[in-house]
């Protein structure tokens, strides 16, 4: 096998900072500084330390070096190498200004606040935001308004509905605020909205810019899982750094995209991308040293060049061959869709069951947006669509409905929850993105290849057999029936299916949970007092049941999607509440089908004779002033 040691000529080609490193390696210099294992010779004294090193290679460890390498220059400062391959992502990715954040969008969604937000500034914020959005609300004390999401029938995430963007709208949010100290202020500092949505809804970006212009200082785009947009015209429009509008005297603000090229392009994980552009207004620019310094908070002094080095290459590959990856990956998805809808066809006929692809009915010409539009008389969405909202579904963003619910959120005698099959699935070794109680995502990325779908649609069909058949529990899920021998003994996968659908179906739960993201609970106090209350001793657990009425510490959110039903500071509704309804439900599902339960951020869990009991963290009344 060829090693990499490919001529110094070839190198040329590499992009700058890759090129630099690598260069760098192949010197084969002694370094007297960090890291300790000292290019891995460290680790090679013990067996671990040796399969360590030889599993992962020499590269790697030569790689990893610390910023005192002065070819490389240096990434905490911006110069060099580093800032080379910065700028050419920046212009490759339609940005003024680009910084590689080696912490996530987590990190970059964090600098963005710390660079643009003060104190008591009202940010709004969509509520189907992820939660660094939510924790750089609490770390930077700023006052959130919500734009809510679109309430779903099949338990998706909606997007929200553009009459939010009007400026009565947001005027009427604020001054209904009980946080906000300026109920007049005729901006918020910071707006940010996640494009696309987990599910793969996309906005029309362009015109939420500029109908924004005049209401939001800063404008954020969340676009961990869209970094590919830049690159296909079917996004044109539709994402943050698109080219601006050219409309004469059009007024825009500046604009932040925060993107996870490790995601849906090819970067390792913990690789992201800010990207930044100046608005129109000079009253509003952005000092870009403001955002280093920013960006340096949230910055480890020890940068791991591999991963540096993996957003370099990344840019490269965009700017070869972008266009032709994002193409690739929407015909493999759109594949698989009709794939999904012809088995569908066969199955309809006999009478039986099968999956079905949230998706619209004609999605013949894949190249055109329209066709993926939703559409106000669209029956397939479940969502109550405007004719100003402007949406389209993202090809390259599967969600296979399982039977179960109707379109008005009822749902039906006959039923297949989602986290049955992805258990299944797991056990073949397939793993989706997430699930709902209905629904299940599988993410189209570059990287999927067409046996990778054949073998998804395998696998699929092969979990309707054993459904069939009625396979044993064990047989699929063995460490879970070891767990609990007595629950599930003697049960096969279809009696499994049936017992929980009825579970879920006994608790109307699609029809009450439609509105999770979008009932708002209300804002006693605002989200970083609350979180103090932690280190001022002012919290105490009380039971799920006992909260409603109390004030929570705790962002709380099931993971994924990871976005928060309770906010800190905000006070736990009533017992007939979506939200309650929802935790308890987990709680009682928890009981009830032990092996199968979600995970949870911001509860916390005891277990006493075989039951999980959930608790809360709460501010406590006595020690509220
Ligand atoms: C995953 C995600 C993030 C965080 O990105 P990381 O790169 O995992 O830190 C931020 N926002 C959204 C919408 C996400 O889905």
């Amino acid at each position: 096998m060829k090693t990499v040691d490919n001529s110094d000529e070839e190198d040329k080609n590499l992009p700058p900072f890759y090129g630099a490193l690598k260069k760098f390696v192949k010197q084969k210099a002694t370094l007297w500084s960090t890291p300790g294992h000292a290019s891995g010779n460290g680790l090679k004294s013990c067996p671990a330390g040796r399969d360590f090193y030889e599993f992962f290679g020499h590269h790697l460890f030569q790689a990893d070096v610390s910023s005192s390498v002065e070819e490389l220059g240096s990434i905490l400062e911006h110069c060099g190498q580093s800032a080379e391959a910065e700028k050419r992502a920046a212009e490759i990715f339609g940005a003024d200004t680009t910084f590689f954040v080696l912490n996530g969008t987590s990190t970059a969604n964090k600098v963005v606040f710390f660079a643009t937000v003060a104190p008591g500034d009202l940010v709004l914020v969509g509520r189907n935001c992820h939660k660094s959005v939510m924790h750089a609300i609490i770390m930077n004390e700023a006052v959130p308004i919500y734009l809510t999401p679109k309430p779903c029938s099949y338990g998706m995430i909606g997007p929200v509905g553009f009459e939010q963007f009007g400026k009565e709208s947001i005027r009427a949010k604020i001054s209904a605020s009980r946080l906000a100290t300026n109920r007049k202020a005729a901006k918020v500092q910071l707006t940010v909205l996640t494009n696309s949505t987990y599910d793969g809804i996309i906005y029309n970006a362009d015109k939420i810019k500029a109908q924004m212009s005049d209401l939001t200082h800063f404008l954020l785009f969340d676009e961990a899982w869209y970094a590919y947009a830049a690159f296909h015209p079917f996004y044109e429009r539709r994402y943050a750094m698109s080219p601006y509008i050219k409309r004469r005297g059009a007024h825009l603000p500046p604009v932040f995209a925060t993107q996870s090229t490790h995601k849906l392009l090819l970067a390792f994980s913990q690789c992201s991308m800010l990207h930044f552009r100046q608005g129109t207004a000079k009253d509003c620019e952005l000092d870009l040293q403001g955002l280093l310094e920013a960006n340096l908070m949230h910055s480890s002094t020890s940068p791991f060049y591999p991963l540096f080095a993996s957003l370099d290459v990344n840019t490269q590959i965009m700017k070869e061959s972008g266009y032709d990856l994002i193409n690739k990956a929407i015909n493999t998805a759109v594949r698989f869709r009709r794939a999904i809808r012809r088995a569908g066809e066969r199955y309809a006929k006999k009478g039986d069951w099968w999956f079905t692809a949230w998706q619209p009915e004609n999605i013949h010409l894949t190249k055109y947006p329209q066709q993926w539009a939703l559409k106000p008389d669209s029956k397939w969405t479940g969502m109550d669509i405007g004719k100003e909202d402007d949406l389209i579904l993202d090809p390259l963003k599967v969600t296979l409905l399982t039977p179960g619910v109707n379109p008005d959120a009822s749902m039906t005698d006959f039923g297949i929850p989602a986290c049955i099959v992805k258990k299944y699935l797991q056990a073949r070794g397939v793993i989706p993105e997430k699930i709902g109680f209905y629904n299940l995502l599988f993410l189209f990325a570059p990287g999927v290849s067409t046996e990778r779908t054949a073998e998804l649609l395998r696998v699929l069909h092969d979990f309707k057999l054993e459904y069939n058949d009625n396979a044993p529990v064990a047989k699929w899920f063995s460490s879970i029936a070891a767990a609990y021998p007595k629950r599930y003994e003697n049960m096969g996968l279809a009696d499994l299916c049936k017992d929980m659908h009825a579970f879920l179906k006994s608790n109307d739960i699609m029809k009450k949970c439609a509105s999770l993201y979008s009932e708002l609970p209300e804002q006693a106090v605002a989200p970083h007092k609350a979180y103090y209350g932690l280190s001022e001793g002012k919290t105490e657990y009380v039971e799920l049941c006992n909260a409603p009425g109390r004030v929570s510490v705790f962002m709380i959110l099931p993971y994924p999607p990871g976005v928060p039903v309770i906010m800190p500071g905000e006070r736990f509704p009533s017992a007939d509440s979506p939200i309650m309804l929802f935790l308890r439900l987990n709680e009682g599902f928890e009981n009830t089908f032990p092996g199968f339960e979600t995970e949870f951020h911001g509860i916390k869990k005891t277990y006493e004779n075989g039951k999980v009991k959930y608790w809360v963290s709460t501010l406590n009344k006595n020690k509220i002033r």
